[in-house]
């Protein structure tokens, strides 16, 4: 009986995920949805994209967290405009949240969606928001065996962040160990090893974010 209910739940989000999508691509905006554990960096990652596109792109930003707007502050100091959607509890976006986020936005004055998930490497990848691309946040103190552990993230991504390389000296992480498993799994999958405190590897990220917007003809507004 459980089972049936939450099916029923999740097809009623991916009709939701739809409408969405639909939305996005009506307004011409490209999405991306970051996920990744509590501490992984996807603020501080989402904070260099912004210094890195927003000469270029109009940037809109939506925040998923439990409790705070905390992440969302910073993201606001920034000028771009970003909306908060707290999960009281919850442990995921869903389409409906992500949908009632699309209304507070300024959609017509965005060209690139990035959406910062609930700090939680397991079950925001099964949820479908109507995103164009999600990206795996992994980093290095979480342990070079998260991709052999969480296989689901691996799946989903369409690109993964491997960020704060530069604590690479202070923890042991073997990178072979890393990348085997996502070899193996998603071999098309790219990884972008990068530090936001040096900012090593973050263009080689934000050209890949660029490729993709620009595959799908954002010209820019
Ligand atoms: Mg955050
Ligand atoms: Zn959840």
């Amino acid at each position: 009986m459980e089972i049936k209910v939450i099916r029923k739940i999740l097809e009623a989000g991916s009709k939701v995920a739809e409408t969405n999508r639909k939305i996005l691509k009506e307004k011409g905006i490209i999405s991306f949805n970051f996920i990744g554990a509590p501490g992984s960096g996807k603020t501080s990652l989402l904070l260099r994209i912004i210094e890195a596109l927003s000469d270029k792109y109009k940037i809109g930003v939506i925040e998923g967290d439990l409790a705070t707007t905390k992440d969302a502050e910073l993201i606001h100091e920034t000028g771009v405009p970003v909306v908060q959607i707290n999960t009281d509890g919850g442990c995921h976006l869903d389409a409906n949240l992500v949908g009632k986020a699309l209304e507070e936005l300024p959609l017509d004055r965005i060209d690139v969606l990035i959406i910062e998930n609930v700090g939680n490497l397991v079950c925001p990848t099964a949820f479908d928001l109507g995103e164009d691309y999600k990206v795996g946040v992994l980093s290095v103190p979480e342990g070079d065996d998260k991709p052999e552990k969480y296989p689901v993230i691996v799946k989903v991504s369409k690109a993964i962040v491997l960020n704060k390389i530069d604590m690479l000296p202070y923890f042991r992480f073997d990178k072979e160990k890393f990348y085997q498993p996502i070899k193996r799994i998603s071999p098309n999958t790219p990884v972008f090893e990068v530090s936001c405190e040096t900012k090593e590897g973050i263009s080689s990220f934000v050209n890949w974010m660029i490729s993709k917007i620009n595959q799908k003809g954002g010209e820019g507004k």
